[in-house]
């Protein structure tokens, strides 16, 4: 048993933070009370997971006793007022007096829902009967739209579903040769680059594809590195190739596949010298990519957000996939294709409701038949279900437009930090009649909430996440939530009470996982053979797992994939450029990403003494050559602007990023805030943003 406690007054858990999910175990200082006081982290091996932490695991604890943290609920009486502490009553009482008033005016859609990542499954998957059916409104979606919905929108067109990772962890550590497109482990969860760098053949390799040399790409036998925005002419190409010279799993595409000829026309427009002029990739380095990848006995091709995050995202993703099927990788034991989730829940958190498009179980709110189950399980009439509602961009911005949404419902996620064109969120925001905000710190939107609840932190609730391999996992409580703080689940239940409407929220995490169960059997994301009891014996459970008998599914696709007709599909795509390309305006490339110390929108992480004093702030990366043409010496600060504003920060000087392109992290807020810049031009399939390029132009800052 993976989960055994060495001491019986710890607890064993998992890391608040990304999808890797690594053990932890957590106990009370010796000093301290059981309720309160400082409490202790240390590593757990887990899984196919070495005991290993990186700096944002180890201080995960600080939050806990943070005089940052929110610890009692807060109104603020008009927008010319301050936030001041109220009771939960009085919050609730506030929230449900301005809900009745704005849908008795604008109807149910007159409120929306927007949820995270990060939430357990169990509060994922009430945030999305709480907004259907006590709600009632279709306007509900989460911050992971932003993360991987363009992988999982790939995945889910080429082989009927997506499950981030359809392997375990020890397939990658054990192929010969892994193609990474657009991640940086390194520096995101930094213990699986041990899975990365693990021994492999002088015959196999990490193959790398990012604009800049990340210390991932440092670590790789091959870097290939594009102009940003070109991944996809790429990914056509390294198929021309093989193709063109003999590569190709004739007997795998024959028995496993459908469609490659209607790939192949277009791909042969696609030949190396050709991708070259636009991708600036060599040649040599793409034949040679290509053919590391084909003569591998085992090989994986794993994207990340760097190939994800643009308006073109899911067909870049697509691209890599028919590369993976030509050479016949998806479903062959040892081999295939994965996206590597971020966000903490990013898995769970698409699977079981608080989606735009999806009811519980992974199951299309579109589809009869889904209602139906669904609506037997929460005791409601399928009719009062509402359809599908708009993408989380989308959604935000129609916040207080004719027709928008007037009050918004925010529950653990940043969007003035996070969301594209960030500017414009706050003006959305401020077009609200009631936006409310619960969270475990006063994130940037608390600040501009009228009503701000504070939730417990994951060391005070019990739950399930689910990890990048599709593997389901406990998170357990080592002490209560302190003073007025409560669970997102009773934030829910008290809403909902002071609303008058049912039906009930359940509080208690076990129950909801098997009501969750219950709604998600028979769906492609299926828990209904999972139980917390069996999470604890087994260590972790993977779904699909519709019995209690059934051993779960850590390797997925290997007799059919999840298609009508068992067989995976080839999708043709075409390349086209960045939706905002460079010019004489703007003529310099923005890509924007993640650093070690911080996290996401760094509202929690940026509260940790340890990790500020590691990132203290935002920078912004530039080429010397780049530098010089505009007289940036290092440290100078920068201002960097789009066509939707401009950031300040200062120049990090390093030649490990193109010469046409700068960086910027996207954790901090304020000046140097990168997502005022980014644009918000979305994926027609996925609906995600194009975070990962746009046009800009470099001014120095003239000191006075
Ligand atoms: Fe936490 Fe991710 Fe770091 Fe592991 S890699 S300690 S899960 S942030």
């Amino acid at each position: 048993r993976l989960d055994d406690m060495s001491d019986s007054a710890a607890v064993a858990t998992h890391c608040p933070y990304c999808a890797l999910q690594c053990g932890m175990e957590l106990s009370a200082a010796p000093d301290s009370g059981p309720d309160s006081g400082e409490v202790l982290v240390a590593p757990r091996a887990h899984g196919d997971n070495a005991a290993a932490l990186c700096q944002k695991g180890w201080t995960a604890a600080e939050l806990l006793t943070s005089p940052q943290r929110l610890r009692t609920p807060m109104v603020r009486a008009s927008r010319d007022e301050a936030l001041v502490p109220a009771s939960w009553e009085g919050a609730f009482g506030t929230v449900a007096a301005a809900i009745t008033r704005v849908q008795a005016e604008h109807g149910p859609g007159g409120v929306a829902v927007l949820g995270g990542g990060g939430l357990t499954n169990e509060k994922a998957y009430m945030l999305g009967k709480f907004a259907r059916t006590v709600l009632r409104t279709p306007n509900i979606d989460y911050n992971g739209r932003f993360c991987m919905s363009s992988a999982a929108a790939a995945a889910n067109r080429a082989f009927g579903l997506d499950r981030g990772l359809p392997f375990p962890l020890g397939d990658i550590a054990a192929a010969d040769v892994v193609l990474l497109v657009g991640g940086n482990s390194a520096e995101t969860m930094p213990p699986f680059l041990r899975v990365l760098t693990a021994p492999r053949p002088d015959t196999g390799g990490l193959i790398v594809v990012d604009p800049r040399r990340t210390p991932t790409a440092e670590r790789a036998r091959l870097h290939l590195q594009p102009t940003p925005g070109t991944d996809l002419a790429l990914a056509l190409g390294m198929l021309h190739v093989a193709l063109v010279e003999g590569y190709a799993d004739t007997e795998y595409v024959a028995a496993r596949t459908n469609g490659l000829a209607d790939v192949r026309p277009i791909v042969m427009s696609y030949w190396p010298e050709r991708v070259e002029r636009i991708t600036g990739v060599p040649v040599a380095q793409q034949r040679e990519a290509v053919r590391l990848l084909a003569t591998a006995g085992r090989a994986m091709v794993l994207t990340g957000r760097g190939a994800e995050q643009h308006a073109k995202g899911t067909d870049t993703v697509t691209a890599f996939v028919n590369l993976a099927l030509a050479l016949g990788l998806p479903g062959t034991p040892g081999s295939g294709y994965g996206c590597l989730t971020g966000q903490g829940n990013g898995q769970g958190g698409r699977e079981h409701g608080q989606k735009a498009d999806q009811l519980p179980g992974y199951r299309r709110i579109d589809d009869p038949a889904a209602r139906a189950h669904v609506a037997a399980v929460w005791g409601v009439d399928p009719a009062v279900l509402p359809g599908p509602g708009p993408s989380a961009y989308e959604l935000l911005d129609s916040l207080g437009r004719p027709g928008g949404p007037r009050v918004l419902l925010v529950f653990g996620t940043n969007p003035v930090v996070s969301a594209p064109a960030a500017a414009r969120m706050e003006e959305r925001l401020a077009d609200l009649d009631l936006l409310v905000v619960a969270d475990l710190v006063r994130s940037e939107t608390a600040d501009l909430a009228d009503v701000v609840l504070p939730s417990a932190q994951w060391a005070e609730e019990d739950g399930t996440m689910t990890n990048l391999e599709g593997r389901v996992i406990r998170r357990r409580r080592l002490r209560p939530p302190p003073g007025q703080v409560r669970t997102d689940l009773e934030i829910m239940a008290g809403l909902a009470a002071a609303l008058g409407r049912g039906p009930v929220v359940e509080t208690e995490p076990a129950r909801v996982f098997a009501e969750l169960g219950r709604a998600g059997a028979g769906g492609p994301a299926d828990y209904a053979g999972i139980s917390y009891e069996r999470i604890d014996a087994e260590g972790g459970v993977f779904w699909p797992c519709p019995t209690p008998a059934h051993p779960g599914t850590p390797r997925m696709f290997l007799d059919r994939f999840a298609t009508p007709d068992g067989r995976a599909r080839f999708v043709p795509v075409e390349h086209r450029p960045a939706v905002e390309d460079v010019d004489a305006a703007y003529p310099v490339y923005l890509t924007t990403g993640r650093v070690l110390a911080q996290y996401q929108s760094g509202a929690q992480t940026r509260r940790v003494s340890a990790l500020v004093q590691a990132a203290p702030g935002p920078f912004v990366e530039v080429h010397p050559v780049l530098a010089e043409r505009h007289g940036i010496a290092e440290g100078d600060d920068v201002r960097v602007v789009s066509r939707r504003g401009v950031a300040v920060a200062p120049a990090r000087l390093t030649d490990t990023i193109r010469v046409d392109t700068v960086f910027m992290p996207f954790h901090w807020p304020g000046a140097g805030r990168a997502n005022v810049l980014t644009n918000p031009a979305l994926d027609p399939t996925s609906r995600m943003p194009e975070f990962k390029v746009c046009a800009v132009r470099l001014e120095p800052v003239c000191s006075a």
